[in-house]
């Protein structure tokens, strides 16, 4: 996305005073009523409707008049707010050029009046389709107003935090300067993405200390989940730094293991075919000690120690509460939703809502959905109509073992086979009623706490929101 900070320059106190009041009305308002703009900004002579057209022609903000006639801001407009306010503090006084262009972000140089470079990056969730969680999105299109302004704000807070802890615990990461609203702030990285680099001098001491970087995270509670060539920055002494944190999870993330072992993955396919490297002889190894291993040379995630306690600690000392980490990990990270001491039940309930809402809007087979829906049901009501289901299978071997046993008294067996069909056909409509029943159950119940986690979710949202 085009910077032009040019236009910052001529933009005027006013310019800013209805930039703000936009985004005080988007604590509460997907779009916000024009009259409230203007009620927020209070401009003297009615002189916010002459700034909003300038806003508007400098695409800071975006007209609305679908429902009503309002305004939001874009992620320009919010990029200038962030920025005007890291030049008030005196963080940087320049902005240059483009460093790179990221998933779901845009990289900067920036320059302090003595001339020293770093690195602002500007989070844009909701700009491209975010790691494995694009159905999520998709879900989220069609459901409630979502505000992508604030997720980012959550994102670039997270990098944030993590990337100053880590740099505390000694971590090759970029130093965290600042954080405001959607932009981070850090020290520029030397070097080249790995996935550029062709050639390394001495690429098994580079690969066992990226493999001792995910051993270690993880001995801190940890794990990156997007570690791969395009987050690994090497520099001409092929000095290692790791980059973009924000989705990272807790070790006692119910997923853990396979993130872990695909973050591995990433760098063992990698050094594999980018420099043809065969792995018995490497051994991962942090500062010289040798860590367990599978028969493959694949750190074993089960026999590292972890600190579990890292990551909610953490977080917590810079201000991100455990909210703002399941609301971002939620909506996000795709359902990512707890850390430590995560109660699974309400993850996978969500789960099964967003299931039968991409279904829904996305035109999945309901059958795949109906499936599950039963499989669900019959854990959830062991009593009733499934434990007939469960009479099922049990009364059929007995009938068969009872068939062979009498195979001699044909009438009987015949009997006996009439009966046994008639029992089981009986058994079979009642098991059908019971998933019927249970499906229709499950669906109204899931409409019910799918209504409830709605409008809960987005009075979260609007409960943080105030907080901003
Ligand atoms: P995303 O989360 O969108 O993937 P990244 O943090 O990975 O964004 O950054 C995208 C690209 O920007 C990186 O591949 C790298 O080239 C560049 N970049 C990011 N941070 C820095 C930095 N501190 N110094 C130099 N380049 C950086
Ligand atoms: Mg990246």
């Amino acid at each position: 996305m085009k910077l032009d900070v040019d236009v910052l320059r001529y933009l005027t106190k006013e310019d800013f005073r209805v930039l703000t009041a936009v985004e005080m009305g988007m604590r509460n308002h997907e779009i916000v009523p024009a009259e409230l703009v203007e009620r927020i900004a209070a401009l003297k002579h009615g002189g916010t409707y002459k700034v909003m057209k300038n806003l508007l022609k400098h695409k800071l903000l975006h007209h609305d008049a679908s429902k009503y006639d309002g305004f939001r801001l874009t992620y320009l407009g919010y990029d200038f707010l962030a920025i005007k306010t890291l030049v008030n503090r005196g963080v940087f006084s320049a902005v240059g050029r483009q460093l790179g262009v990221g998933k779901e972000s845009d990289i900067f140089e920036v320059a302090t009046e003595d001339g020293t470079v770093m690195a602002m990056k500007l989070h844009r969730l909701g700009r491209t389709s975010f790691r494995a969680v694009k159905s999520k999105r998709d879900y989220l299109k069609h459901r409630s107003s979502f505000n992508w302004l604030y997720l980012s704000r959550l994102a670039a807070l997270r990098e944030f935090s993590f990337m100053k802890a880590l740099e505390e615990h000694g971590f090759p990461v970029p130093n965290a300067v600042d954080c405001n609203r959607h932009c981070v702030i850090m020290s520029l990285v030397p070097g080249y993405p790995l996935v550029q680099v062709k050639q390394l001098e001495n690429p098994e001491t580079v690969f066992n200390t990226i493999i001792g970087l995910v051993v270690r995270l993880a001995e801190h509670g940890l794990i990156h989940c997007d570690f791969n060539e395009f987050n690994i920055m090497i520099d001409d002494d092929e000095k290692v730094t790791m980059i973009d944190f924000p989705q990272m999870v807790s070790v006692s993330h119910r997923n853990a293991q396979m993130y872990f072992d695909r973050d591995v993955e990433c760098v063992f396919k990698f050094f594999s075919k980018r420099f043809n490297m065969s792995f018995h002889e490497c051994t991962a190894d942090i500062d010289g000690t040798a860590v367990d291993t599978d028969d493959s040379g694949r750190p074993s995630f089960t026999s590292i120690a972890k600190d579990t306690g890292f990551l909610d600690k953490e977080l917590s000392a810079s201000g991100f509460t455990r909210k703002d980490q399941e609301e971002i990990a939620k909506f996000i990270e795709g359902g990512i939703k707890k850390d430590a001491n995560s109660d699974d039940e309400d993850t996978e309930d969500d789960e099964h809502i967003s299931v039968l809402n991409e279904a829904n809007t996305m035109g999945v087979d309901s059958l795949h959905v109906a499936d599950q829906t039963l499989q669900h049901d019959e854990q959830v009501e062991p009593e009733g109509n499934v434990r007939t289901c469960e009479a099922g299978p049990s009364s059929e071997p007995e009938n068969e073992d009872g068939s062979n046993e009498e195979g001699d008294n044909e009438t009987v067996n015949n009997d006996n086979d009439a009966e046994l069909e008639k029992r089981l056909n009986k058994v079979r409509r009642r098991a059908v009623t019971a998933a019927r029943g249970g499906r229709k159950t499950f669906a109204s119940r899931n409409t019910y706490k799918d209504k409830g986690g709605k409008s809960s979710n987005s009075s979260k949202i609007q409960r943080q929101l105030s907080s901003w």
